[in-house]
């Protein structure tokens, strides 16, 4: 396994890629990886010949009062993940973004309800590193989980919209075997917090079971069951479009951010249709 820094040696390395007739396999991350992360290696491992995983915690996409400062980092531990899941490169460059750098990439519509609205600039942030990875890691594929479900909605619209000719693939969510979803901010909490965060999945879960096909009375049954500090949403939307949903009539997803602490976590399960 190889570690880049430079992207200029990224780009050349995946050139020598598509010469050779090798599919590039791509997982961006911000690092600090566990299983999540690890299943998306091994995802993008099963579409490509040669994976490479990113590892850059991002400025663009931090508000001024958020976590970037104090992100958690383990360089040894990620480069020991990626080695074991088959990497092929880790891609960790010092900064993304050259003097001079003066583009950002926005998807309107995707982006304004859920963790847009909380989280203003978070999304263009999140854009404009990822069109600019693709272009410096030039690959064939990348994965995304669905744990950052209104990510990977933005992402693959941006994708096609551009024609930036990158198959993206959604990776399945991990959970810990308590239910909770696995995310390198987890490390953030204490173990009453801890305790308290297992009340995202429950809600989702309990959403999941039941059969109500009303979105409010659905909603209501998980408002009940949060443990949480301070909720940012919880929501019912459609699975393709994101828009709020008033009757589970098709494919959807329920949404969830909150705090517990000053963490910041997000969930999601999807529900199927009820007639
Ligand atoms: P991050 O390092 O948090 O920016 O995440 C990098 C990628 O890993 C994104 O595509 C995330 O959606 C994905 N990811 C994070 N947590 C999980 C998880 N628990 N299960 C699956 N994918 C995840």
């Amino acid at each position: 396994m190889q570690v880049i820094t430079s992207p200029q040696a990224m780009t050349a390395w995946s050139l020598e890629q598509w010469a050779a007739g090798r599919r590039v396999g791509f997982v961006p991350t911000m690092g600090y990886l566990h299983q999540g992360h690890a299943s998306l290696v091994d995802l993008a491992g099963n579409h490509a010949d040669q994976v490479v995983v990113s590892i850059y915690v991002n400025p663009l996409q931090f508000g001024p009062d958020e976590d970037l400062d104090r992100y958690p980092r383990d360089t040894q531990g990620d480069l020991a993940t990626c080695e074991r899941h088959g990497a092929a490169v880790v891609f960790m460059p010092s900064t993304l973004y050259p003097p001079g750098f003066g583009t950002s990439v926005s998807v309107p519509g995707l982006s304004q309800g859920l963790c847009g609205a909380n989280r203003p600039g978070h999304f263009e942030g999140v854009a404009t590193v990822v069109a600019r990875l693709f272009g410096i890691v030039r690959p064939h594929m990348a994965v995304f989980g669905e744990k950052d479900f209104q990510q990977l909605a933005i992402i693959q619209r941006m994708t096609e919209d551009l024609a930036l000719g990158v198959e993206i693939v959604p990776g399945p969510l991990v959970r810990d075997a308590d239910g909770l979803a696995l995310s390198s901010r987890n490390r953030y909490l204490g173990p009453d917090q801890r305790r308290r965060a297992l009340s995202l999945s429950r809600a989702l879960r309990a959403m999941r079971a039941s059969k109500l096909p009303q979105v409010a009375a659905l909603r209501q049954l998980g408002l009940d069951l949060l443990e949480v500090d301070e909720l940012d949403y919880l929501e019912v939307v459609c699975a393709r479009s994101l828009e709020p949903l008033e009757h589970l009539d098709r494919p959807a997803r329920a949404v969830l951010a909150a705090r517990v602490g000053s963490t910041r976590l997000i969930d999601g399960m999807a529900l199927e249709p009820r007639p």
